[in-house]
């Protein structure tokens, strides 16, 4: 046994919290990348999971993002039904100044020396002209444009993913699925942020935008006729359903003190800053939280659709309205059981894996 002591902050400490299987550091002096792919568990599938690139402070910040975040895809490949394992990258750089052919291909190499274990795709800050200069140097990518023969941008699905995330929760609040009249504020109008706005548009929900990105939050809100609001004062606002479609950690104890929505439910990945203590807290307070991973599935779905031989749009959208009632199922159990729904999604996720992994074990 070794008396080697790791401080929290050490890749090991990290590692031993979440069970990874892998971790792999990618450095390159010529093209400047520094990228870590983290593999959670290939139970289901070999591990799947965007590219994030983000100006992240420190070593230790992405560490932990790209570990919680290849965690958050083992459950939602499990929850969504997909035969997919969980991983996540990312790229530590500035997504709009930092990128270059050079640096994607140099990337793209380092996905190749994995031989398939972990295959990837587009996320916050990286898009399918990335995804394009990765597939030059290895098939393990997904997310490309439709002239290579790819499912193109995934986020459209992924906004649809949420919007029908949100109608199972305002059915579930308000008694009816119709949006129309509701108030929803969408924080982060990125590319999933505003595919979502213009769906709830379509719905004629009264749409209430926020962005660091003071150019497309004018933009966005001009081109929708949604309300922009300020991001400082966003969660003292009161609005019917609060749509996170940015950064995760978002819902911690300071703003659910904060918060005056009805519902909780966006895009972004890894909403809750500690999953049990957070998903309670919200439970407490009477805010409907819909785990981001089961309604945020929409992206997954297309590129696990692109995976599988002739993509189909159909097939795709298809899998993606079960999200609906998948959402139903979770918020029913966290009903009947008196638990929170991050909870109910996770025993439902984990069931899945731990069965799998017996028949696995029997051939
Ligand atoms: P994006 O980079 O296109 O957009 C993110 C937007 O959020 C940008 O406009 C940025 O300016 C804004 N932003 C960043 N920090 C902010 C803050 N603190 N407050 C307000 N706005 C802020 O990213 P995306 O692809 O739209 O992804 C958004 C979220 O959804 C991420 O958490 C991502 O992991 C998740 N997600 C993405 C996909 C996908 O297919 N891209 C699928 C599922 C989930």
């Amino acid at each position: 046994m070794s008396s080697t002591v790791f401080e929290e902050s050490s890749v090991f400490f990290q590692l031993s919290k979440c069970s990874h299987q892998s971790v792999v550091f990618c450095s390159d002096e010529d093209t400047g990348l520094k990228a870590i792919i983290a593999i959670h568990d290939t139970t289901l599938g070999p591990a799947f999971g965007g590219t994030r690139m983000w100006a992240y402070r420190s070593e230790t910040e992405a560490l932990k993002d790209v570990l919680r975040l290849s965690r958050t895809m083992t459950y939602k490949a499990a929850i969504s039904g997909l035969n997919l394992g969980g991983g996540q990258a990312v790229i530590i750089g500035d997504n709009r100044a930092g990128k270059s052919e050079a640096l994607m291909r140099r990337y793209g190499r380092f996905i190749k020396n994995l031989n398939g274990s972990f295959i990837t795709a587009e996320d916050l800050g990286t898009d399918t002209k990335d995804m394009e200069y990765i597939r030059v140097e290895t098939s393990y990518v997904a997310g490309l444009p439709e002239s290579l023969g790819g499912s193109g941008d995934p986020t459209p699905v992924a906004a649809k993913g949420v919007l029908l995330g949100i109608k199972a929760c305002v059915k579930e609040v308000f008694g009816t699925d119709s949006l129309a009249g509701r108030s929803v504020a969408v924080q982060g109008i990125g590319h999933v942020g505003e595919n979502l706005v213009r769906l709830l548009r379509d719905e004629n929900v009264q749409v209430f935008v926020s962005d660091i990105n003071e150019d497309r939050l004018r933009q966005v809100a001009k081109k929708y006729g949604a309300t922009p609001v300020s991001n400082n004062n966003i969660l003292d606002l009161e609005f019917d359903v609060f749509a996170p479609c940015a950064l995760g950690g978002i819902i911690n104890t300071d703003t659910i003190q904060k918060m005056k929505c009805a519902i909780i439910a966006g895009s972004a990945n890894n909403q809750l800053a500690d999953e049990d203590l957070h998903g309670q807290m919200l439970l407490e307070k009477g805010i409907l939280y819909a785990p981001d991973y089961l309604i945020n599935a929409g992206g997954m779905i297309n590129c696990y659709s692109e995976l599988q031989s002739a993509y189909s749009r159909k097939r795709t959208m298809q899998l993606a309205e079960n999200i609906y009632a998948a959402t139903r199922s979770v918020l029913k159990k966290s009903r009947e059981e008196n638990i929170s729904t991050s909870r109910a999604a996770a025993i439902i996720a984990e069931k899945r894996i731990a069965d799998i992994k017996k028949i696995k074990g029997s051939y």
